[in-house]
This record gives C-alpha cells, structure tokens and sequence, in this order.
C-alpha cells in the first residue's frame, strides 16, 4: 500500500465536524450569532425570544408548553428531576448506554429511588418490562427514558412506553436530544411528559441551549416536588417566557442562532428533516455492509447515529484517529466501555448525501490501508444505490 505510508496525500484539508453533537452548524445561523450585540431585556431581543419559543413548539408539534434553558443538554435533563421530584421519590430508570447511565447517577444524585431497568448495550429496554416494572411498583413517580440513547445508535419504543406510563400518576421523563428531528415524537398523544432537546443535535446550532416541553401532568407534579433548585426554576421560566424574557442573562448569540435554524426547518418542515436522517442511516447502513462491516444496534437502530463494529484487530480509536489526520473528519469513537470497540457515523441536523459519500469513501480508504479486505468503491455504491432508489421512488409517487 504505497499511497498509505506519509502523513497525508493532499495539502488541504477540511476540518469537517462529523459527530452526534456537535453537529454541522446551519451557516446563516452562525452568521446571525453576529447580531449578539444586544440587550436581552429589549423588545427587540423579547421579539427573537418569543419566536423562537413559538417555532420550538410549532417543530416539537406539542400544545405543551416549551422553555429553553442556556445549558447543555443534561442542564434541561437536570431540570427535570429537580423540578418534578423530592427526596426519596420512587423513579424508574430505563437505561441501555452511556446516556441512561447519567440518569441513573443523576436521579439517584437528587437522593430519588431508582429502580434500574438494563439493556445490554446495542439493544432497548422493552416497553413490556416496563408495563410489568410499573405495575409492580405502584408508588413510582416517575419514568426515565432516551428516546435515542446515542452511544449506542439504538432507539427506544417511547410510545409503546408513554402508553404504559399515561395509566399510572408517573410522568414520562424522554430525553429526546437525539431523538428530535430524527424519529417521529407525537408528544401529546404519545403521553410524553416531558421531551428534552438540546442546539446541538439536529436543530444545528452550537451547543449551549437546552429546552424541554412540559406537560400538564408535569407541571401538577410540580406543585408537590420540592427539591432544592434555583438556577434551574422551571415554574420562574414559565413566568417569565410568558413575556419574552428568561429569569437569567439569555445567550442572545445562541438565540438568534436557533432562530434562523428554526426558519430552515420549518421551510423543510419536521417530518422531512426526520426523513433526511432516516435516508441517511439507511445509506449508511448499506455503505457498511458492502464494507463488511456489522452494526452494534442492528435490531432498533436509530436515524440519528449509526454505531459500526471495528473489524476484528482494528482499534476504532485508529479508525476516528486516520479519519481526522488523513481527511479532517471528525467521527466520534464508542464512550466508556465501548471505546475502541465501536466508531459512530453521525446523521442528524444538517447533514447530506454528500457528506456520506465523503465519510463513507474515506472510510474504505482508512480500512483498506490497515488491512481490511475491502473493495474500494462498494461502500460509496451501496449509498449511491440508496440515493438512486429514493430519487425513482420519489419520481414515481410524483407520476401517480
Ligand atoms: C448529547 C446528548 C445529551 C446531552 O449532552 P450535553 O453534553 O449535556 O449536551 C444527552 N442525552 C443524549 C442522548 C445526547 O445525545
């Protein structure tokens, strides 16, 4: 393999950012970060504040009210516990990853008692277990779930699970920050509580703002949950959303950042954002096949990331590693256990064909370069194959 042995075959490089969160960031919304340079108690501010309140809740297609925190993810995931729960609540954790991991510390941190329902990794917690979990335990005041555990790539059944919940006085806790934008969320009539998103996934935007839609269950809960909780006052939000304003400094740069993501997916429109992800995993799905390659997750996998076995005797560590040195690709490796073992192909936000067929090409390169018997150009062929059919099915629904 002579192209192989120097540190890179072109001079330039694109840093290309590839991963489940951060994703790709929408352009005009990293240009409108530009206009920051404001005042967040202004109309003008309150003007963005409220639209993007509105839009939120218009994508999330939920009459529930929706907040948005300045955090990361796990601040609206924290939020939620502190705001709902008291010591000593009895809650059930659905965990199968890295994710549901940090439920588990997180609710348990708050002093709640979490029954822990366990997926091996790769697999889902079956809604079945936790109809039977809630009707052995009828003093449970809560469910957690991800919708989308993202270290894994596999999704949970949420509305099989909402149905188990919405019997019981629990609230169905979902974090959706992969799940939104990537499988469909019928918030309302699933009977999803409270549903967690996060900028950085597929509403493409930098990190730093988190928001959730609260039901009318969760609010009630509320009402009874105390907590201590400051920073994060779900009940002080709503008050002041009410009026275009949050209780703390809002992040003006990251607000009219989300506002003009929110004015490109609304133009596409939610259910072909999801779409796009689900055409994506699938290409990918079938490039890494015809590579040979098996998936962690193939039974439930999710749209949002696609988790793929390292062949046997290739660290996933190399692979992530060849990806960034030789092409300037960011991908993301396998978290905790499954470091070294796995590498994930993200699909969420703003992400296109062409950027599978880079990930994907560079990808037979990277395993045919170590050694791995692959076929140049069948990977990139099973996604052009994908792409073909969705173009002749498509033409074909237009001619009817
Ligand atoms: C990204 C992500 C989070 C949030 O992580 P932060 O680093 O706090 O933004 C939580 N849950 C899932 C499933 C995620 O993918």
């Amino acid at each position: 393999m002579v192209f192989w042995n120097f540190v890179c075959a072109m001079h330039i490089k694109k840093t290309r950012l590839l991963t489940p969160g951060p994703t790709p960031v929408y352009p005009k919304a990293l240009q409108a970060m530009l206009g920051a340079d404001m005042h967040h108690r202004t109309q003008d501010f309150k003007n963005v504040f409220l639209a993007v309140l509105a839009d939120l809740k218009l994508v999330m297609a939920t009459a529930n009210d929706v907040l948005v925190l300045v955090a990361s993810g796990t601040g609206a995931m924290e939020a939620s516990v502190t705001n709902c729960f008291s010591a000593g609540d009895r809650a059930i954790v659905c965990t199968a990853g890295k994710f549901g991991e940090r439920w588990v510390e997180m609710t348990r941190s708050y002093g709640l008692d979490a029954i822990v329902l366990e997926a091996p990794y790769g697999k889902a917690v079956r809604p079945e277990a936790l109809e039977q979990a809630l009707a052995a335990n009828l003093d449970v005041k809560g469910v957690f779930v991800q919708a989308s555990e993202t270290s894994t790539g596999a999704v949970h059944d949420v509305r099989a699970m909402g149905e188990a919940v919405r019997k019981t006085q629990a609230i169905f806790v979902v974090d959706a920050i992969t799940g939104l934008g990537t499988m469909p969320l019928d918030i309302d009539s699933w009977s999803l509580d409270i549903v967690i998103g996060g900028s950085q996934k597929a509403f493409m935007v930098p990190p730093g703002l988190a928001f959730l839609s609260i039901s009318p269950k969760a609010w009630a809960a509320m009402e009874t949950a105390t907590l201590p909780r400051y920073y994060f006052n779900l009940k002080r939000e709503k008050k002041y959303a009410a009026n275009g304003e949050s209780a703390w400094t809002a992040s003006t740069a990251l607000m009219l950042a989300l506002n003009e993501a929110l004015q490109y997916i609304k133009s596409i429109g939610m259910p072909k954002l999801i779409a796009n992800a689900e055409q994506l995993a699938r290409a990918t799905r079938e490039g890494c096949h015809a590579l040979g390659l098996e998936l962690f997750s193939p039974e439930n996998p999710s749209a949002s990331v696609t988790a793929v076995k390292a062949p046997d005797g290739l660290d996933s560590g190399v692979i992530v590693k060849e990806f960034r040195q030789r092409f300037g690709s960011i991908i993301a490796n396998g978290q905790g256990e499954m470091k070294g073992r796995i590498f994930r192909i993200a699909h969420l936000g703003y992400f296109d064909v062409a950027d599978l067929f880079a990930v994907i090409a560079e990808l037979e390169l990277i395993l045919y370069a170590n050694g791995v018997p692959v076929k140049l150009g069948a990977g990139v062929a099973a996604v052009q194959r994908v792409y073909a059919e969705i173009a002749i099915t498509k033409k074909e629904l237009a001619n009817v």
